[in-house]
């Protein structure tokens, strides 16, 4: 209480001066009214000029009283100066004061009955003061000092020892009530400690109430936004054209939409509360599927999975792939699972088709022609007899465009294998150099034919850098042939095609220029695209499939480089492409035995390839399935130790399954985290599976498996 009066100091004077000044007027005219009794009272006794006297002094003290409150009240900056205004009413307080106390010493002397109600009016006019100055102590204490230190000597003086006994009474009055102003005014501070805190208590309240209000609004806003975005959802699922399950975490179905109604043909309220992995994703490996889902669930991550035959309720089988969202607290507890399904029957099927047409386009075509091919080129060599010069024109015609649609051919076939992922490379470290001089001197003929040159560049003067890269022979020796063919096509007559290799860091380019038209600009962003010829004549005369460039892109780029072209000075186009050299020791560990770890987890998959590398073996580590299926894709792998769980979730066994055509000799280790993972493939060898290691098998045990699954000893280190 005390730091809170300190604290609120300077608005405490204010108070009590205010409740000073209400008083102030009332009080003077109190004092006036009594003066007026007591003069009347005594009018008969006393001297009546003194009377008088008194009773003026009386009524100019209470004007000068009322006079104060009224400047107080009309001062404008009266309350900002509470300490001088307490002072001015302290001074009337004082005057008012000892104007009574000259009445009680003047009028005292006198009759008996007098005297009691002169002593009355003293003790009511010093109570009287309580409430008008006690919130000031010490203004109070001298008003009633005032009052009473006449009265007091008059007592003394008057010499009876009643007298004398009530004199020493009176000092004893005026402390108790000087105590008591005291006291009322700790209790007017208490006061007003409690009107400020309730007040402020109040307004606090009246801010809460306001931020509960505004919280309130703002909750029900939430609210409305949920349900806006909750219809927005249900809007999506109901009007995508895909099929969408809601599942719960045994799979059992929670809701569908409109599209999964369509496509298998049952009803919303018939399927729910079905299970999905009976009625949609193993229909033909149920355990094998429960197992998958369990695992699934447990990571809580995304998976997708291709289902070939989810059965429609008419009985059809449809192809589908499912993409399946696990919906999960941030506890990591899948509360349910979101299923979308694709139809991909229709395009299952035209890849059927596309495939056929290709294997229809490679044996029924390409095998005749080049029979024919044969018989036309064994009927010019002349070994069947002369041929008259007619018909051996007509004949060299046909074995042209013979020549010209099996190169057709060739291209649709290289250009398809590439797109569907079947072409693997068989890369080998290669001089580059002689790689160039040879596809020069191969290409010399066909450039015959439009009287061009094939040469190395001048600034070259006959020296090409020894440059060895790693790239598959056939297929880089195709690039060149495309470029330098397409170089020669595009020459002016008996004009030349410049080849340069320039080494740059770790890059090497191969360059070939020719002096011939340029590519014009609007071509030139899809020269690289399937079946793109700039739309000239010449083109159509000069032939071609447009496919050449776009399979050589691909190539290059299979062989980890890049292709692309640049204007020559002078006229002309310069077509290149770029391939990483490489170093000595690369070189080497090319040559060595190349294993491919498909495995998740970093730290075990950094182990194994430190190991089988320091045995020799050229390494490739990934950490899922879709990376492994661009590998294999690629390269041949004599050994691929494969991660019996894999991140993105898929069936490592369907994966295996998928990616047998192109396995040929490559032999599958399976890596285990657990020796339990070994008992969930009853039958390894049905899936190609040659042995089984642990992830943290000691380094002789895993050289040595590699080793054996190879069936030879490991390479020399080193080598
Ligand atoms: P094509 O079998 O038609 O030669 P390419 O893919 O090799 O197929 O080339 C595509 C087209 O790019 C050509 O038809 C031609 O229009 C243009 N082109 C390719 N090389 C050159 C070149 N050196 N100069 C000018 N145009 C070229």
């Amino acid at each position: 209480m005390e730091g809170m009066a300190e604290g609120q100091a300077p608005e405490v004077a204010r108070e009590r001066c205010d409740f000073i000044y209400r008083r102030l007027a009332p009080g003077a005219a109190a004092s006036a009214v009594l003066s007026l009794l007591l003069s009347g009272f005594l009018w008969r006794s006393r001297a009546p000029d003194l009377i008088v006297f008194w009773q003026l002094l009386v009524l100019a003290l209470a004007a000068l009283l009322w006079g104060l409150s009224a400047a107080y009240r009309r001062a404008p900056a009266a309350r900002e100066q509470p300490a001088l205004w307490i002072r001015r009413a302290a001074f009337g307080a004082a005057a008012l004061g000892a104007g009574w106390g000259f009445a009680a010493a003047v009028f005292f002397p006198g009759a008996q009955d007098e005297q009691v109600f002169i002593s009355f009016v003293v003790a009511l006019v010093t109570a009287g003061g309580l409430p008008l100055f006690s919130t000031v102590w010490w203004v109070y204490a001298l008003y009633a000092a005032g009052v009473m230190l006449p009265f007091n000597v008059v007592l003394f003086a008057h010499g009876t020892d009643f007298f004398r006994l009530l004199g020493a009474a009176v000092p004893l009055l005026y402390a108790a009530n000087v105590a008591t102003a005291w006291q009322l005014g700790g209790v007017f501070s208490t006061a007003f400690g409690l009107r400020e805190a309730y007040r402020r208590l109040s307004g606090d309240n009246a801010e809460i109430q306001a931020q509960l209000g505004e919280q309130l609004d703002s909750l029900l806003d939430a609210h409305r936004e949920v349900q806006a975005y909750g219809r927005k959802l249900s809007l999506f699922s109901e009007r995508a054209p895909i099929a969408v399950f809601e599942v719960d975490p045994r799979g059992t179905i929670l809701d569908m939409n409109p599209a999964a109604e369509n496509l298998f043909g049952w009803a919303s309220p018939e399927m729910v509360g079905r299970n999905i992995i009976t009625m949609m994703l193993g229909v033909e490996d149920r355990a094998g599927t429960e197992k998958w889902w369990e695992e699934f669930v447990a990571s809580a991550r995304p998976a997708t999975r291709v289902v070939e035959n989810c059965m429609r309720r008419d009985g059809l089988a449809l192809a589908c792939e499912w993409t399946m969202t696990p919906l999960a607290s941030e506890e990591g507890q899948v509360s349910s699972i979101v299923l979308q399904g694709r139809d991909i029957t229709q395009q299952r099927a035209s890849e059927r088709v596309r495939s056929e047409f290709t294997s229809t386009l490679s044996h029924e075509l390409r095998t005749p022609l080049t029979s024919i091919l044969g018989s036309l080129s064994l009927l010019r060599s002349g070994a069947l007899g002369d041929v008259p010069k007619e018909q051996d024109e007509i004949v060299e015609i046909a074995e042209r465009n013979g020549q010209r649609l099996l190169d057709l051919i060739n291209e649709v076939l290289d250009i398809e294998k590439i797109e569907s992922g079947r072409l693997t490379l068989e890369p080998e470290p290669l001089e580059l150099g002689e790689l160039v001089r040879e596809s020069l001197r191969l290409n010399q003929g066909f450039a015959d034919r439009f009287h061009v040159r094939l040469a190395l560049a001048a600034e070259m003067r006959g020296e090409v850098p020894q440059v060895t890269v790693r790239a598959d022979r056939k297929r880089l020796m195709q690039v060149m042939t495309n470029l330098l063919s397409n170089a020669a096509k595009f020459s002016p007559p008996s004009g030349s095609v410049e080849v340069s290799v320039a080494l740059k860091d770790a890059v090497v380019r191969v360059g070939v220029g020719d002096r011939g038209p340029g590519i014009p600009s609007a071509f030139r962003g899809r020269i690289f695209g399937r079946f793109a010829q700039a739309d000239s004549a010449d083109s159509r005369i000069k032939g071609g499939t447009g496919l050449g460039l776009a399979i050589s892109k691909r190539l290059v780029e299979m062989m980890q480089g890049r292709v692309g072209f640049e204007d020559r000075e002078g006229g002309g186009t310069t077509f290149f492409f770029e391939l990483p050299v490489m170093r000595a020791g690369e070189a080497a560990a090319a040559e060595a035995v190349r294993v491919l770890i498909t495995e998740d987890d970093a730290v075990a998959a950094e182990y194994l390839a430190m190991v089988l590398e320091k045995a020799g073996y050229r390494v490739d580590t990934v950490a899922d399935a879709a990376a492994s299926r661009t590998l294999l894709g690629r390269w041949k792998y004599a050994a691929w130790l494969l991660s019996r769980r894999l991140s993105d979730a898929e069936d490592t066994l369907g994966l295996i399954a998928e990616m047998r055509p192109r396995l040929g000799g490559t032999r599958i280790i399976m890596l285990a985290g657990l020796r339990s993972d070994q008992a969930g493939v009853p039958e390894p060898q049905r899936h190609g599976i040659v042995d089984w290691l642990l992830k943290n098998d000691s380094r002789s045990r895993i050289v040595e498996a590699v080793g054996q699954a190879l069936g030879r000893a490991a390479p020399q280190p080193g080598g």
